[in-house]
């Protein structure tokens, strides 16, 4: 609580993830990382627990309570709740607005101009005096280490739970991104999907995230690895133990890990020449938690050819791009979305 208090008035950054939002600090550096995850009661409407608690309740709450994720798909499905997860945890940082901070909040570039407005509103009305907004992409690069602001391209993948993001960027801008919504969730539920069809077994979202970070793989796998897992006999409805190996999970997720593969492709064939040229020697870099499956750079890289380099903490990039936007925000205020004309 005392820590809190060195918080005030101190300008921030806020990465509003899909799957999990941080919030940096000037001079700290990150003092939050929890789910994006609000949990509802729909009688009363209120909210009755945000982030790590909430995720807790994913899949175990009682009628009257949803756990909900706002930005699930990249798009906020539930504006609202949005941004009271917003302004729950920037308050928790910064408990008085006594000297407002500047608020800089890094959002999925596939988010309307609505939805940039209603996130903006929140962090004022969480006690920001100034809130900008900035792309993923552009963080994920900036806290990867890119050098965002050279006359040379640079080309990033943020893998995040409901969304990609590849962008090539150049000079401080994004010369040509996409953004598709598929992600570390897809992978969940291709896995979900697997084993209801295969062993006639209903798996959780928790359960099905923690097999694909304990033996998924984006490469055919050369040794079999097996594990066990626990869900409802869609039958019986009992619960039941199988063994899953890793080739089965290779093959579940195949389809969507095709899908960012494609992505990334799209993106290289739509980039002008003479970046082309850039990136085959500095060629990608992969952040976001979906980075951290196993085999996704060897995948990335024969499928593109290029070199491929895997972020040195993937979960954290867009956190500390955005935070070092913070720190030298006189240096770097260029590369944040500009205000639109009123
Ligand atoms: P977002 O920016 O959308 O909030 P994150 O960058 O925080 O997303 O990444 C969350 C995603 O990364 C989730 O789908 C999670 O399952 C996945 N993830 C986290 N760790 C691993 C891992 N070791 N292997 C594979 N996927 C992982
Ligand atoms: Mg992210």
């Amino acid at each position: 609580m005392r820590s809190m208090l060195g918080f005030l008035g101190r300008d921030m950054a806020v990465d509003l993830g899909t799957a999990n939002t941080l919030v940096y600090v000037r001079d700290r550096g990150i003092v939050l990382d929890e789910p994006s995850v609000v949990a509802l009661n729909t009688r009363t409407g209120k909210i009755v627990a945000v982030g790590a608690e909430a995720k807790q309740m994913i899949g175990r709450t009682p009628g009257h309570i949803v756990a909900i994720r706002p930005l699930a798909d990249g798009v906020i499905t539930d504006l609202e709740v949005a941004e009271q997860m917003l302004r729950y945890f920037i308050r928790k940082v910064h408990r008085r607005p006594l000297t407002q901070p500047r608020l800089i909040i890094a959002v999925p570039s596939g988010i309307t101009g609505v939805e940039q407005r209603a996130v903006k509103e929140a962090g004022y009305q969480a006690g920001a005096r100034r809130v900008y907004i900035m792309e993923e992409p552009m963080a994920a690069a900036i806290g990867a280490g890119l050098p965002v602001q050279e006359a040379s391209g640079s080309m990033v993948v943020d893998i995040g739970g409901g969304t990609t993001e590849v962008a090539v960027i150049s000079l401080g801008g994004i010369v040509t991104s996409q953004s598709v919504r598929v992600g570390g969730d897809e992978l969940d539920q291709a896995i979900i999907a697997h084993v209801k069809k295969e062993h006639s077994l209903l798996l959780g979202t928790r359960t099905a995230e923690e097999i694909k970070i304990a033996i998924g793989t984006a490469c055919a796998p050369a040794v079999e690895r097996r594990l066990p897992i626990r869900g409802r006999d869609l039958i019986t409805g009992l619960p039941r133990t199988v063994e899953i190996t890793d080739r089965e999970v290779y093959e579940a997720i195949d389809e969507p890990l095709h899908t960012i593969v494609d992505s990334v492709q799209a993106t290289l064939d739509e980039c002008p020449p003479e970046l082309a040229g850039d990136l085959a020697t500095s060629g990608i870099v992969v952040t976001g938690g979906g980075a951290l499956l196993d085999g996704l750079d060897h995948r990335l890289a024969e499928a593109t050819g290029m070199p491929v380099k895997v972020a040195d903490n993937p979960l954290l990039s867009v956190a500390l791009g955005s935070g070092r936007c913070v720190e030298e925000f006189d240096r770097l205020q260029g590369v944040l979305v500009p205000e639109p004309r009123r």
